[in-house]
């Protein structure tokens, strides 16, 4: 197991007394290759969970294991088996770039040849080469994101653990570090946090929502669709207006109801695993209709987030 989280609950002291469970008894295993989505708002203890993986900060009950090394008796090791980019991506901005990662590989006791193969590696991966002579505070945050994916690389670890890495990026920023976080993906176990559905779409198949300190969701993207209603929507559009043969798409099997949007506009609904689409296709062509269009409508996944994580802010 790549990750394995057992049991963990967090609770950070304040003025001496204890405040509310940052991290409340929660339980996941991340396979080796997996790209997880870790999601929830903020606040809800994304980063704290991150920050015990990574062997920054002590539980106060559980376990937490990285590569099958305990964070707590093994940190060292865990620490080899794993790169970390933490929240707001702190780095030297007096620093050169290569300058700078050649430093975090030397942190990782690489030297030598070594360490310059590994560093050159890195800044071709991330896509640095033009950049690699600036300092680092002269760089936007597109690319400071590109030398923060680039430390956390430097040791080759099997293991990467990412905290928000694409917050306050433009969308343009945005769509290339995807692109490295996808590739960098073929090769390494990923979990990165977020609080766009969107970007777990474009990332990953599986998601582990967290609200509040507890785990709402744990599964496969299209599971988590289905789980939510599951009913099946389509929008068909024909040629004609179907006046009274409209009743014609009240009897497919399965389908629940049939809303007319304008003249030759239906929306229908049916349950849950109907082919809906091979059925309407068929119905056209059955009875000479000229079907102009055919859609299926997705259950959101911002609307299923937003669902399980609706009481953040009581
Ligand atoms: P997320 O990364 O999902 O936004 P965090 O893990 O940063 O959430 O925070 C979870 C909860 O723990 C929040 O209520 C936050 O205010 C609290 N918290 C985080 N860090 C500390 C800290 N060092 N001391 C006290 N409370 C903290
Ligand atoms: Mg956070």
């Amino acid at each position: 197991m790549s990750i394995l989280v057992k049991n963990l609950t967090k609770l950070y002291a304040q003025n001496g007394k204890t405040a509310q469970k940052a991290v409340d008894t929660i339980s996941f295993a991340i396979q080796p290759g997996e790209i997880v989505g870790f999601l929830g708002p903020n606040g809800a203890g994304k980063s704290t969970t991150m920050k015990i993986a990574t062997a920054y900060l002590p539980p106060t009950a559980g376990t937490v294991e990285v590569n099958g090394f305990d964070v707590q008796t093994d940190s060292i090791a865990v620490r080899r088996s794993l790169g970390y980019l933490p929240e707001h991506n702190p780095l030297y901005l007096d620093m050169y770039v290569k300058e700078f990662l050649q430093f975090a590989g030397s942190l990782h006791g690489l030297r030598g040849s070594t360490l310059n193969r590994r560093t050159s590696e890195m800044i071709e991966l991330v896509g640095l080469p033009l950049e690699q002579r600036k300092k680092i505070g002269q760089l936007s945050k597109g690319y400071r994101q590109r030398v923060g994916l680039a430390q956390a690389l430097i040791h080759n670890p099997p293991v990467l653990i990412l905290d928000e890495p694409t917050t306050g990026l433009d969308p343009n920023q945005l769509t290339e570090i995807r692109q490295v976080i996808r590739t960098i993906g073929r090769e390494k176990t990923v979990l990165f946090s977020t609080h766009i559905m969107q970007e777990v779409e474009a990332l990953c198949d599986r998601v582990i929502i967290i609200n509040r300190g507890r785990i709402v969701a744990d599964g496969l993207l299209n599971q988590l669709r289905e789980t939510s209603d599951g009913s099946v929507v389509v929008v068909a559009e024909f040629e004609q207006d179907l006046g009274d043969e409209t009743v014609l798409l009240n009897g497919i099997p399965g389908v629940r109801h049939v809303e007319v949007l304008d003249e030759n506009r239906y929306r229908l609904t049916a349950d849950k695993g109907t082919d809906l689409r091979a059925a309407v296709f068929r119905l056209a062509a059955d009875k000479n209709l000229t079907l102009v269009g055919l859609k299926q409508q997705e259950s959101s996944l911002e609307g299923i987030f937003k669902e399980l994580t609706m009481n953040n802010e009581q």
